[in-house]
């Protein structure tokens, strides 16, 4: 007979970048009690769940979020207890009810994917089975086919845009070890590359600082001179760009467009879409760039068409801002060949099981998936355990260092270590 959920409650914690957060708790009838934090992105769409925040400049400079945590104590929580922990859709059916909102704005959607994600951790422990795999159990149950597996890792080594601290205009600069790698392997070649890039831009005297993050910030002529940068620091390690690793952008744009117009500090005048589209290739054609997320404003539907049409033969195109983890704006994706790759962010959702409905029509229409964490993170390594348990193609969980990321990638390590065990 599976557990049911007893009681789930929740407070306010601070996420990585000092800002507040919901954390929330749930006890089994047999007494289990698991716990799980939401992230909050910083360069967020404008068509994700909402976030709750108390808007109340006298806490938090308007970014506590006690009443996104009485909603889980009051009402969300209260609303959940009783049911079976192993129905997850149930739960989320429920939650999703008792907000009964398009975009989860009455109680919030980081209230309600702390009820989310601690009911499935709970699970997890009612089936005393690893985290990982409960949810490819339930992954399976929405029709995903995927095993479980480790994803090959996204670093994301130099930061700009809302990310950064630096001129950079672009949000994130990747290194992408090749797939064929172990993931132990590709973490010890982040880090490697990492550590030379961190002495490389000193020696440059390039004045940096780190990123939101945890990669570096630094202040260069150009975004291209980024790659260059990163270009140079490959070169003095054993890898080769090309064979063992590539590179990608999260370019997030909607910090530098305006008026129709992207405005980088590449180019001297404002670029069109047209003139983006073309800078985007030059790029592509001096670094053979795997991932590009995020290349046009997130309403920009015409301009992700023709870069589709253009470039997805060469490289993958990731929509985060385009998307949101949506199941509306994924369906007019594929449906309109804007792109072939999706960001995976939970907490644009809403819900786990909304999420895992989103990777199961990704996966229909053969999509990469990238899994992401958010920029403002806490020490919660379930995004670790969610990738490998949908079979993600990728995760992005930000630099190989930094406390909040590193519990990630770490946590990756020790699924890989589980896994070969098991195979023995
Ligand atoms: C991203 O844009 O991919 C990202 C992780 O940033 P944020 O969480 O700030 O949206
Ligand atoms: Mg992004």
């Amino acid at each position: 007979m599976s557990s049911k959920i007893s009681k789930v409650w929740a407070r306010q914690i601070l996420d990585s970048r000092g800002i507040p957060t919901v954390e929330a708790a749930c006890q089994l009838d047999t007494g289990e009690i698991s716990v799980a934090s939401v992230p909050s992105g910083t360069s967020t769409g404008t068509h994700e769940a909402l976030e709750l925040r108390d808007n109340d400049p006298q806490n938090y400079l308007g970014k506590s979020v006690y009443k996104a945590v009485s909603n889980v104590n009051e009402i969300l929580g209260p609303g959940v207890w009783g049911l079976d922990v192993e129905d997850q859709e149930k739960v989320d059916k429920r939650l999703i009810e008792l907000d009964g909102t398009e975009n989860k704005s009455k109680y919030g959607a980081n209230a309600i994917l702390s009820v989310s994600v601690v009911s499935v951790k709970a699970a997890s422990l009612a089936t005393r089975q690893p985290l990982y795999l409960w949810i490819n159990t339930l992954a399976k149950r929405v029709g995903i086919k995927e095993e479980v597996k480790v994803p090959t890792p996204v670093f994301v080594m130099i930061e700009g845009g809302l990310h950064g601290a630096g001129n950079l205009d672009f949000q994130e600069f990747h290194i992408i070890p090749a797939s064929s790698k172990k993931y132990s392997e590709s973490l010890k070649i982040g880090v490697e590359i990492f550590l030379v890039l961190g002495t490389d831009l000193e020696r440059r005297g390039a004045i940096h600082s780190f990123g939101q993050e945890g990669g570096y910030a630094p202040n260069l002529f150009t975004n291209a001179d980024a790659l260059e940068v990163l270009y140079d620091s490959i070169k003095q390690t054993s890898y080769q760009v090309g064979r063992d690793v590539f590179f990608g952008l999260d370019v997030a744009p909607s910090v530098f467009y305006k008026g129709g117009e992207y405005t980088i500090r590449d180019k001297s005048a404002p670029l069109s879409d047209d003139a983006l589209l073309e800078y985007y290739k030059y790029v592509n054609s001096q670094y053979h760039l795997a991932l590009l997320e995020d290349p046009f404003h997130e309403d920009a539907w015409d301009s992700w068409k023709k870069i589709f049409a253009e470039m997805s033969d060469q490289l993958t195109i990731v929509g985060d801002d385009l998307l949101t983890t949506n199941a509306q704006r994924l369906e007019k994706a594929v449906s309109e060949k804007a792109c072939n790759g999706i960001l995976v962010k939970p907490n644009q959702a809403g819900t786990v099981t909304e999420t895992l409905k989103v990777i199961k029509m990704a996966r229909d229409a053969n999509w990469k998936i990238n899994t992401s964490h958010r920029g403002g993170e806490t020490n919660d390594w379930f995004i670790a355990d969610f990738a490998c348990g949908i079979g993600s193609d990728y995760a992005k969980f930000g630099a190989p260092s930094r406390g909040e990321r590193v519990v990630k990638y770490n946590r990756l390590l020790s699924i890989e270590a589980e896994l070969l065990q098991k195979k023995q």
